[in-house]
């Protein structure tokens, strides 16, 4: 049995791409008005540092997987403790008012 005793190099890749793991989790802010209630809408890249993080969609009361693109919604009187994730979708059809 002949083995051939080759050093195998594996050829050292320094990746210097380790810049920035963090994710941007949250694209541009803007306002919606939904039946004269204004709210403030944002893009959330479904990112979460948090693996047992998940969101109900009070749209269709469907999870929203990690990692989905969703919208995330809260209105003026609420502030941002009464946030609320969406899918897309589900706010764009949402013409209701967030409990
Ligand atoms: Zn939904």
């Amino acid at each position: 049995m002949g083995r051939s005793n080759r050093p195998r190099r594996a050829p050292k890749r320094e990746q210097p791409e380790e810049t920035s793991q963090k994710q941007v989790l949250f694209g541009a802010k803007r306002l919606e008005m939904k039946r004269g209630v204004e709210y403030t809408v944002q893009t959330h890249s479904g990112a979460s540092d948090d693996p047992a993080k998940t969101w109900t969609c009070p749209g269709c009361h469907i999870l929203i997987q990690r990692g989905t693109p969703h919208v995330v919604a809260w209105s003026e009187d609420r502030g941002s403790d009464g946030r609320r994730h969406f899918h897309s979708v589900c706010w764009q059809k949402f013409q209701g008012t967030l409990l």
